[in-house]
């Protein structure tokens, strides 16, 4: 018996929705089955439905043979069909699921150090800050198999042996999942690994080669070696990086069949940088994260679970270093530039010199801050200055909060369209911006629409060849272009602007059809919505100032829309004929030259004589030291990353006190 469907399920069945769904097939006495593109899976493996990839919206068969075949295919056909399953249950299911692999962190410029002289090996940029530390070399001796053949009355020893031992890791994470001091994000991830201890496709695989003879620890690794390999070779960067999650857990199941206890964390020093050719995210979760300065490894990269335990608690972290992390093996001292994805082994003294100054400085600024956490900048003339938060992923709300974030002034989608092998559903699109919505409630939060171009393709539409990218088909111009795109986009918008606080903007506008086509298009989605019943609500629209042209027509435009924010980013490249990414150049792309000032005060002026708000996105928006002439000029919103928040609240504090 059998019957298809197509997959709800927001972003396939990832890990946790996999489990959860292997879960409900458990429930039945049946035979299940998944079929997707002719291939068929065990229903009751997580590991075997994370590698068949079923993603949102393919169409996939449930089969099942059994006395509750129907009931299975109802309850599992359900499951299916709802674009939450997984998601929300059993409170275990946190950051550390599938949702939460972040990508990295947007790198917040700093200042370059001073270490021409050092050489600096580059990983990549997994978890921001710097730290300097003395070094702590965590590698682990490998395990090796006794490559022993097993006679034939010694096989089923071994395998209880096997189970044992799987019991006995199992136990060991459920003690750490019942421990109160887990986040959410790490119980999620120590939950997901207990799946995978847990899973047929592993057991199954040690217990054939169990049988077959080999020995328990080489059958282990042997079967990890092999699923491993599998979730190498799937397209999704999330999956590929469960490989080390299963080498991780088989490491463990290895190490209580050896009698042997892993090589401690326990004794890190405080303020060290811990390096690691492959550092379990189990490990780290329950290693004295408070102690740990930095963290480099040899594998992983900004989605694997060390990154997004290292991101959460603000521990930076240079991973994916490759073989050069044997370098660090000897190493007695180490600086790491968590932006840049920058080590330094054994630093000399200018470069420590360097490091220990800007560690020392962020840490002071960022104790002596925290009192502007909940303060309510105001202007002399008692107008509030709203001092908001950039993010781009539902994963940054806390941070944003925690920094005292008055809502969301640059909510970067791109990072949505980014982190998917396929574009975003509307009905995905709309729930993530509820969530934001429903998080800042009662401040506004501001998204930003599609802003991607020729320089940053994503899966799902295709990029002519440009000669120059950033004057190229990007932003809103290719939005107008791709309704079947934009039109998804403004269609989840005006359903998450029920919750009254969502405001929306047009990136890279330079002609006010831009602004008049997009309203046409709104106009049509919310006729669309409504014939069909479904609830919306209308939201303010403006734009943002990143194009010479948009300043220079700024009041005309300024009658269009609800509001300007200025990207200071882009409007400073395109002012000043600077690449932005181009470091050769990067003198002229200053934001305090005064041709780019003017923009900016020529922008401001329009916005206040049209009495509409002004705010500004762009990284300048930030700087204490230029927050005091865009509040002058008249500006009432300055967005910022979330680490900025605090010292900008304290500037504009300031500057009424100082009057
Ligand atoms: C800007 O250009 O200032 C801006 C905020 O947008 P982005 O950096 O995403 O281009
Ligand atoms: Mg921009």
């Amino acid at each position: 018996m059998e019957r298809s469907t197509i997959v709800r399920v927001h972003e396939g069945l990832h890990a946790r929705p996999a489990t959860r769904f292997v879960k409900l097939a458990k429930a039945f006495e049946s035979d299940v089955e998944l079929v997707k593109d002719g291939k068929a899976v065990s229903a009751k493996s997580s590991v075997k439905l994370m590698l068949l990839a079923v993603k949102e919206n393919q169409e996939v068969t449930v089969r099942a043979n059994g006395a509750d075949a129907i009931e299975a295919i109802e309850a599992l056909i359900g499951y299916l069909e709802n674009p939450r399953a997984g998601l929300d249950d059993e409170g275990d299911a946190g950051e550390g699921g599938p949702q939460a692999a972040a990508p990295a962190p947007e790198a917040t410029p700093v200042a370059a150090a001073p270490t021409d002289g050092t050489p600096k090996l580059q990983g990549v940029a997994a978890s921001e800050g710097v730290a300097i530390g003395p070094a702590f070399a965590h590698f682990p001796p490998e395990i090796e198999g006794p490559g022993r053949r097993l006679q034939a009355d010694e096989i089923e020893g071994e395998l209880q042996r096997f189970r044992g031992a799987v019991a006995s890791v199992q136990a060991r994470m459920d003690r750490t999942l019942a421990e109160n001091n887990l986040s959410a994000g790490d119980r999620g991830i120590v939950a997901a690994l207990r799946d995978i201890a847990a899973d047929d496709s592993l057991t199954g695989e040690v217990e054939r080669l169990i049988r077959g003879g080999d020995d328990a620890v080489s059958a282990v690794i042997g079967a990890a070696a092999t699923i491993a390999a599998d979730f190498s070779a799937v397209d999704d960067h999330y999956l590929n990086a469960r490989a080390d999650d299963v080498h991780a857990v088989g490491r463990q199941i290895c190490l209580v069949l050896l009698g042997q206890d892993e090589v401690s964390l326990e004794t890190i020093p405080q303020g060290a940088i811990l390096i690691a050719d492959d550092i379990g995210a189990w490990d780290l979760a329950r290693a004295p994260l408070k102690r740990i300065g930095g963290v480099i490894c040899g594998h992983g990269g900004a989605t694997s679970h060390i990154a997004i335990i290292a991101r959460s608690h603000g521990i930076p972290a240079v991973l994916g270093l490759g073989d050069k992390v044997n370098e660090l093996r000897t190493a007695k001292e180490v600086a790491i530039d968590g932006n840049a994805g920058h080590v330094i082994v054994d630093p000399d003294e200018a470069a420590r010199a360097d490091f220990t100054r800007r560690v020392e400085a962020a840490a002071q600024e960022r104790a002596g801050l925290k009192v502007f956490k909940g303060v309510t900048p105001k202007r002399a003339d008692g107008t509030v200055i709203e001092v908001a938060a950039n993010i781009g992923s539902l994963e940054e709300i806390e941070a944003a909060q925690e920094a005292g974030a008055m809502g969301v002034g640059l909510f970067r989608t791109e990072l949505l369209f980014m982190r998917h092998m396929h574009l975003p559903s509307e009905d995905m699109q709309a729930e993530t911006y509820s969530a934001l919505a429903k998080a800042f409630a009662p401040h506004s939060v501001i998204v930003r629409t599609l802003d991607i171009g020729g320089d940053k393709p994503i899966a799902g539409i295709e990029f002519p060849d440009e000669e120059n990218p950033f004057l190229g088909w990007r932003g809103i111009r290719m939005c107008l272009d791709r309704p079947d795109i934009f039109k998804k986009q403004l269609r989840a918008l005006l359903r998450a602007a029920i919750h009254g606080n969502i405001k929306v903007m047009l990136p890279m506008v330079s002609e006010i059809a831009e602004v008049t086509r997009t309203r046409a298009l709104v106009d049509e989605c919310a006729s669309e919505l409504k014939a069909e019943g479904v609830p919306h609500a209308s939201f303010d629209l403006g734009v943002m100032i990143e194009t010479p042209a948009a300043v220079l027509i700024a009041p005309a435009l300024a009658k269009e829309v609800a509001f300007f924010s200025i990207g200071t980013n882009d409007l400073t490249q395109y002012i000043m004929a600077a690449d932005r990414l181009n470091p050769t150049v990067a003198k002229l792309n200053d934001v305090t030259n005064p041709a780019v000032m003017s923009a900016i005060e020529l922008t401001a002026k329009a916005g206040v004589a049209a009495g509409i708000m002004v705010g500004m996105c762009g990284e300048a928006a930030g700087r204490p030291d230029l927050i005091p002439a865009f509040v002058g000029m008249g500006l009432t919103e300055l967005s910022m990353s979330p680490a900025s928040i605090q010292r900008a609240k304290k500037t504009i504090a300031a500057m009424v006190a100082e009057r």
